[in-house]
């Protein structure tokens, strides 16, 4: 279900041609450009063509990494499937407002038809033509809405209940997001936690080291200032002799 509505979204914007991007990338992490292209038998300026098409709409996305030996870039892509599922939902709920204002139109307005021409006129149009068709010369017929009426509310039906399905998709989709952000950030607190700690056992070290070596310099100084105190002594002791 989800792959199919995925397909309608790729396939709304790029084209049939395209679809096959979904198989490819459904499921997966990101997957090399040139191999896209082999895989849904294109170059690879078509596949980068419609790639980029669907980045512009974020439904699509792609780290690069530089070939070290021959120094250019080489794209990998991935689906973005929530974007996806949002875009999808946009489009089924403009679909769904636009056929409720014409059914709306249709069912409390008048039409009126040449059935010879084809020609339809809405009331205003048809008054100012006399109700006569300008291109045959026809008195126009008022047009029975009942099965186009009927044609509407079974599309709004159709729509309404595939975009129930997206917005289940999207509630699937949005809860495995989360999950994954959840986990991703106990993994980076437990990293943290985890520095935390060898930093504390590193200072507790240094510290250790510091006092010994300071002991040590202690010592040193100690042993300094009292070489000093005796000279002063002496210094004394001359001056009081003279
Ligand atoms: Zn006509």
């Amino acid at each position: 279900m989800l792959k199919d509505l995925l397909k309608e979204v790729v396939n709304s914007i790029v084209g049939k041609q395209a679809e096959g991007v979904v198989d490819l990338l459904y499921d997966s992490s990101y997957i090399n450009e040139f191999i896209i292209a082999k895989k849904l038998d294109v170059t690879i300026n078509q596949a980068r063509n419609f790639l980029y098409k669907l980045s512009d709409f974020g439904l699509v996305s792609s780290i690069r990494k530089k070939d070290k030996k021959k120094g250019w870039y080489t794209y990998f892509w991935k689906i973005e499937t929530l974007k996806s599922l949002e875009f999808l939902k946009g489009v089924l709920q403009r679909n769904i407002n636009n056929l409720n204002s014409q059914l709306n139109s249709r069912e409390t307005k008048q039409f009126f038809v040449c059935t010879r021409c084809n020609v339809e006129l809405n009331e205003e149009g048809a008054l100012l033509n006399n109700f006569i068709c300008p291109e045959c010369g026809d008195v126009f017929q008022l047009r029975d809405n009942s099965k186009l009426i009927k044609e509407m509310k079974k599309s709004i039906d159709k729509a309404e209940s595939e975009l129930k399905a997206v917005n289940d998709e999207i509630i699937i989709e949005s809860a495995k997001v989360e999950k994954k952000h959840v986990s991703e950030m106990k993994r980076g607190e437990k990293k943290k936690s985890k520095e935390r700690a060898k930093n504390r056992e590193r200072s507790k070290q240094e510290r250790v080291k510091n006092k010994k070596s300071s002991a040590g310099k202690l010592k040193d100084s100690s042993k300094k200032k009292l070489v000093k105190k005796e000279k002063k002594k002496t210094a004394v002791v001359k001056k009081k002799k003279k």
